[in-house]
């Protein structure tokens, strides 16, 4: 901490990660656990929850971007680390240097791929087939993933490692959404028994999302690929309650808060307005905080409007004024209450004494889901890791 002064920091468990993954691996089992660390880790840090993630049982890791695939391996990581989209033609080369997991679904892909593998014997790489099952954002249409799988199965410098899919609503509790997954898994079998068909049948196939591995079991099969799940977020209410009926009553514990100290303090009366807008007066005299973080950080700007609340001396107060680019403003009651001082914790996402505001309470109130909660906390935010994994970051694993 010696090399900053502003009091804002996201504590980061990796405990808590550690105990997230060993519940999914439970859960998922026999069906190994690939542990989603893209886009630096849902913002908890992509380094230190693979390497939390691999400690609580998880054996594949997978990102977005090939940059972050190079990142984790930079960082000594060894584990299988899979590419979630097709890489760029460009990026081909790179990705098979750093024995990155390649997704393909285009021709030009397998042809790229099959480029660059080098023709000096080293074995073939093994190549995920995506098949696109009815999410429709990347995959193969289901009618090519024989074709495709024919033109890996016929380049010595590829082989066909496995097939997959993503499902678009495995979240969803009401008939239509059930429905759509079933359907997806149907597209998804009969892609499956095509491939068996042309005697392409590959090893290993994956399907599911933290909520599929969670809700469907018939989505589980070799691997599940969790992300939400693995930084203790649930999918849904619902999703928590059956992974605790189905794990003993384990439940997820979320990895990450946001924590800030109050700066300044002082009683206004009644009918005064605080921030920019003067959007609310005090009903009456009242301690007002300020603690410096603001929307510049990931506090949405929005957060004041909707009803958000922060966490002082274990008690919820409510925001007193819109949040400004690096700072926000607190209501803390009428004067005379509980006494409130510079230097004191303030919580925006954890827990303070009993009591606790998630990332499900923020999204709730804004319109959004954890999801973007959690990535939106910027980079200037440092991100203090705490737990007995603390000290592999610095180890190669
Ligand atoms: C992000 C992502 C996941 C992880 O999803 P969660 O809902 O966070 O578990 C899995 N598969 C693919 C293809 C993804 O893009």
């Amino acid at each position: 901490m010696a090399d900053r002064w502003r009091p804002v920091w996201a504590d980061i468990d990796l405990d808590a990660v550690e105990h997230n993954a060993s519940v999914l691996c439970a859960v998922a089992g026999p069906a190994a656990l690939c542990a989603v660390v893209k886009a630096d880790g849902y913002g908890h840090g992509a380094l230190p929850v693979a390497r939390a993630a691999l400690a609580g049982g998880a054996s594949w890791l997978a990102v977005a971007l090939v940059e972050e695939g190079v990142a984790l391996r930079e960082a000594g990581i060894e584990t299988p680390i899979l590419l979630l989209s097709e890489p760029p033609v460009e990026a081909m080369s790179e990705a098979v240097a750093r024995r990155l997991v390649p997704t393909l679904y285009t021709r030009s892909g397998v042809r790229a791929l099959g480029t660059v593998v080098g023709a000096d014997g080293s074995p073939p790489v093994g190549v995920h087939l995506k098949v696109d099952t009815g999410m429709h954002r990347v995959g193969a249409d289901p009618a090519d993933v024989v074709p495709l799988a024919r033109m890996i199965a016929d380049d010595p410098a590829l082989r066909l490692g496995a097939a997959w899919t993503h499902l678009a609503v495995a979240d969803g509790a009401g008939p239509t959404d059930r429905e759509f997954t079933a359907l997806q898994l149907e597209r998804f079998e009969s892609a499956l028994d095509r491939l068996d068909g042309a005697g392409l049948r590959p090893p290993i196939t994956h399907v599911a999302n933290s909520a599929g591995t969670i809700g469907v079991a018939a989505a589980r099969r070799d691997l599940v690929r969790c992300g939400i799940a693995l930084y203790g977020v649930a999918p849904t209410p619902a999703l928590a309650e059956e992974l605790a009926a189905a794990t003993g009553g384990q439940r997820l514990e979320p990895v990450l808060s946001l924590r800030t100290r109050v700066t300044f303090v002082r009683d206004l009366d009644a009918g005064e307005r605080l921030s920019y807008g003067r959007r609310r007066p005090l009903a009456e005299r009242s301690t007002v905080a300020t603690a410096p973080i603001g929307y510049a950080d990931g506090v949405p700007r929005r957060l004041f409007d909707e009803g958000g609340e922060v966490l002082i001396g274990g008690v919820r107060r409510p925001l007193a004024g819109v949040v400004t680019m690096d700072q926000i403003v607190v209501d803390c009651g009428p004067v005379g209450g509980a006494p409130v001082e510079v230097g004191d914790e303030v919580v925006l996402l954890g827990r303070q004494g009993s009591e606790e505001i998630t990332a499900d309470e923020w999204a709730e109130l804004l319109g959004t889901i954890s999801y973007e909660v959690l990535c939106d906390i910027g980079p200037r935010v440092p991100r203090l890791v705490r737990g007995a994994g603390a000290g592999r970051a610095d180890r190669p694993s």
